[in-house]
């Protein structure tokens, strides 16, 4: 079996897009949305990396495809702030609901990624505001055990 190219497995793919990096742009903080699929794993950050030799053939190919008419004016993507994952994590998620639920079509997988993303968002969260709670009690702690005047000597 011929092995089929990067370029024609992109094509090929009915992406599933999620912004996989947000930029700021420092002169006019704009935000610069990078979009990824989950499902071929095409990431448009890669248009980040300036040096085109520095790219795999692989990845080259990816630059191409990116860079290809199929690419352009798409509207069916729009920036979703729930999405914001980590491309390769993405990834693995979706693929681990496909696993799970073989039977579901692609529009539901979906959703279920998002879903489940939302979640892992939700709980990350809830364990941050445990750590600033227990990070705040520490801080009061230091509090009380600070001397109530300190005295400088300037000079
Ligand atoms: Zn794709």
């Amino acid at each position: 079996m011929e092995k089929i190219s990067r370029y024609d497995e992109c094509k090929n793919c009915k992406h599933k897009f999620i912004a996989s990096f947000v930029e700021t742009n420092l002169n006019n903080g704009e935000k610069e949305v990078y979009f990824g699929c989950v499902k071929c794993g095409i990431d448009e950050s890669i248009l980040r990396i300036i040096d085109y030799a520095d790219l795999t053939p692989e990845e080259q190919d990816e630059v191409n495809y990116l860079r290809s008419e199929d690419m352009y004016h798409r509207d069916d993507v729009t920036f979703d702030e729930d999405t914001v994952c980590h491309l390769p994590l993405a990834m693995a998620i979706y693929s681990r609901i496909k696993e799970t639920k073989p039977d579901l079509d692609e529009e539901t997988t979906f959703k279920y990624f998002k879903r489940a993303l939302a979640g892992m968002r939700k709980s990350n969260n809830e364990a941050r505001k445990v750590g600033r709670i227990r990070r705040l009690s520490l801080e009061n702690k230091e509090v009380l055990f600070t001397p109530k005047e300190v005295t400088i000597d300037i000079e």
